[in-house]
């Protein structure tokens, strides 16, 4: 850790301890949304595929519950429009749609009565195959040609992301085809969530928004392609859970992953708004198709804490989102 960093860490640590986050709430949070996005949460500790532990969850969520009005991503998102009077609201969202998010986020938040919101990548639960992004995790983690150690392999994990990501979906395609013919990965198939656990997920508390079909990056597919991706996965939300899809989160979610003919999709299917992943608090002001969100990767709950009061920076690096 750095000087700076144990620095920033003991400075937030002494304002949560002074009641300085609830006590001047009306002086510097008025008029602001805090959109949460989270991905795995597990204790699996498999450094392939990253997740918040369930301890460091559970914690945010009880802060949160002591703390903030959460609600369903889409009432913040209304109650942003209306002008966004009085205390800040809270909105949990998940994105992409693990098994954890029913087997471990599913009951924490239950526990607490808070509701939450999943934006759903569709293909897993209506294929059987996983998104690509874990198609290449996956390929890494079990390649069994000679890669080196496990930082070794990681480090190559996260150059294969981090190229792939620039990539329409026909050269995405073909690397992973290639990818998988190089390293001969043979390992137990990737768990995914299911059509009825999704259908639980709903019954239970969690309102549901599209996250496209397949998991490329918006900005980098042809205008067919990238229509198909939205549409599709607002079309089988609908169809199979039986409810209405009013809301959308990008892949990846950085400036450069989305672009104004995505926007013109979303609104030409009736969408009312759509999260990216640009790290900050959102606004009555802002544009509804690109709200931000605050990133929480973050296993220190007094920094976590000092996000939510809108300190520390509001941009973020794309490097490890998804
Ligand atoms: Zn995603």
């Amino acid at each position: 850790m750095t000087v700076e960093s144990r620095f920033k860490k003991a400075l937030a640590y002494g304002l949560l301890q002074s009641g300085v986050f609830s006590l001047s709430r009306p002086h510097f949070e008025k008029r602001r949304a805090i959109l949460l996005v989270y991905h795995r949460i597990n204790d699996a500790k498999d450094p392939y595929f990253p997740a918040l532990s369930r301890t460091i969850f559970a914690a945010q969520l009880d802060y949160l519950a002591g703390r903030y009005l959460v609600q369903s991503y889409d009432d913040v998102v209304a109650w942003l429009a209306e002008g966004a009077d009085g205390a800040p609201r809270v909105a949990v969202t998940i994105d992409d749609g693990y098994p954890d998010t029913l087997e471990v986020a599913l009951p924490e938040l239950e526990r607490r009565a808070l509701p939450a919101t999943l934006f759903l990548s569709t293909q897993p639960p209506e294929t059987g195959r996983p998104l690509w992004t874990d198609r290449v995790r996956w390929i890494v983690k079990y390649a069994r040609t000679n890669m080196g150690d496990e930082s070794a392999r990681l480090t190559r994990l996260s150059q294969i992301l981090a190229r792939l990501k620039a990539l329409g979906q026909a050269q995405v395609d073909q690397a992973v085809a290639e990818l998988e013919a190089e390293l001969r990965p043979e390992g137990p198939d990737l768990r995914l969530l299911s059509w009825d656990d999704v259908r639980e997920l709903q019954r239970r508390g969690i309102s549901l928004g599209a996250h496209t079909h397949r998991h490329y990056m918006v900005s980098r597919l042809d205008d067919a392609t990238l229509a198909d991706e939205i549409g599709q996965s607002v079309r089988l939300i609908e169809q199979r859970v039986g409810v209405e899809v009013k809301s959308f989160a990008y892949p990846n979610g950085q400036p450069e992953d989305y672009d104004a003919r995505a926007i013109a999709v979303l609104r030409s299917l009736g969408l009312r708004s759509a999260a990216t992943c640009r790290h900050g608090l959102a606004r009555p002001g802002n544009d509804p198709f690109q709200l931000p969100r605050l990133y929480t990767r973050e296993p220190s709950l007094p920094l976590f804490a000092a996000r939510l009061a809108g300190f520390g920076r509001e941009e973020r690096p794309a490097s490890s989102v998804s």
